[in-house]
C-alpha cells in the first residue's frame, strides 16, 4: 500500500456541480446513488493515474476493471453497523470518499481451492462502533465539505488516503503473505482487520508479491556485494553498484507493484555497514 494524496485529482469543468446535485437528488429526495453512477465512473480514469494504474489496497496493478471505484464509506448498506445501515448516500458523490480498487480488494471473492476469501462489498469496519455516522441533518449539512460529518469515525481498515496507515502493512519474504510491521496491538488489529476485508491474503497475489520480494533481496544480495567490492580506483566496480542500486531504487518506486511491501522489506536490510539502504529509502 501506497499513500494517495486524493487532493490531487484533477475534476473537468463542471464536475463539482453535478456531483452536489446529485448529492442533493440523493438526500433530499431519496434517489438512488446507482443512477447517476456516471459521475464517479467520469473520474476513474483519473483516480487511476494517481497510484499509476494500480489497485490503491493491494498495489496490483489493474490492466481493466467495470467496478474500480470504491466507495470507501460504503453508499449502500454497511455490513459491520450494529444497527442497520442504509449507507453513506450523501458521501456517493464525494471525491474524497472515492478509492481505486481491484475486483478482488472492491468485490467479495471466495478462493476455496486456497480457502481465503474477502473482498470490502458493503463492509466499514470501526475501531469505535459507537462513533458510527448512521445519518446526517440534511438542514444544516454543509454541500462543500461532507466528509466532515464523518471525521469521529477511526476506520479499523487501512486506508491509503491516509499519510499513515500504508506504512503499517508489509509481507513475509518466505512467502509474499501480508502482515503488519510492528507488534504494537492496535497496529496488528487493524492490519489483520484489513487483510480479512480487502483479502490481501488471495494467494494468488501473494504469489506476486512474494516474486517481487525474491527478485528485491536478490539485488540487495548483490548490491551488498558491489559495495563492498568498491574500489576508489576503479571506477568500474563504482559503476557495478550503481547499477544494481538502481534497479533496487526501481523495485521500491511508487510506480512499481507491491512497492510498499518492498520499502518493508529493504528496510529490514539496513546496517552500518551499508549506508546505501537508507539513503535508498530516503529518495
Ligand atoms: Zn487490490
Amino acid at each position: 500500500m501506497r499513500y494517495v494524496d486524493i487532493d490531487e485529482l484533477r475534476l473537468r469543468d463542471g464536475w463539482l456541480e453535478e456531483a452536489e446535485a446529485a448529492t442533493r437528488a440523493v438526500v433530499q429526495n431519496g434517489a438512488v446513488p446507482g443512477e447517476r453512477d456516471q459521475i464517479w465512473r467520469d473520474v476513474k480514469a483519473k483516480l487511476a493515474d494517481l497510484l499509476h494504474d494500480k489497485c490503491w489496497f493491494c498495489e496490483t496493478p489493474i490492466p481493466r476493471s467495470d467496478n474500480a471505484v470504491d466507495h470507501f464509506r460504503p453508499k449502500g448498506r454497511v455490513s459491520d453497523a450494529k444497527q442497520e445501515h442504509s449507507g453513506y448516500r450523501w458521501l456517493a458523490f464525494e471525491r474524497g470518499n472515492f478509492r481505486y480498487a481491484c475486483t478482488y480488494c472492491n468485490s467479495r471473492r471466495i478462493d476455496v481451492e486456497h480457502g481465503t476469501s474477502g473482498g470490502k462489498a458493503d463492509r466499514f469496519p470501526l475501531v469505535d462502533e459507537a462513533a458510527r455516522v448512521y445519518e446526517v441533518d440534511v438542514t444544516t449539512l454543509d454541500f462543500s465539505d461532507l466528509l466532515r460529518t464523518v471525521r469521529k469515525e477511526q476506520p479499523e481498515i487501512l486506508d491509503p488516503c491516509d499519510l499513515e496507515d500504508w506504512k503499517l502493512l508489509g509481507c513475509q519474504r518466505e512467502n509474499g503473505h501480508p502482515c503488519p510491521t510492528s507488534s504494537d496491538k492496535s497496529v496488528v488489529d487493524r492490519v489483520q482487520k484489513s487483510i480479512e476485508v480487502y483479502h490481501l491474503n488471495h494467494e494468488p497475489t501473494c504469489k506476486q508479491r512474494h516474486r517481487e520480494a525474491v527478485m528485491l533481496l536478490e539485488a540487495v544480495r548483490e548490491a551488498k556485494a558491489a559495495f563492498l567490492r568498491i574500489d576508489d580506483t576503479n571506477p568500474d566496480t563504482k559503476a557495478d553498484f550503481r547499477g544494481i542500486a538502481k534497479r533496487i531504487q526501481r523495485m521500491i518506486n511508487r510506480k512499481a507493484p507491491y512497492s510498499g511491501e518492498m520499502i518493508f522489506l529493504l528496510r529490514g536490510q539496513r546496517s552500518p555497514d551499508h549506508p546505501w539502504i537508507r539513503q535508498l529509502l530516503e529518495l
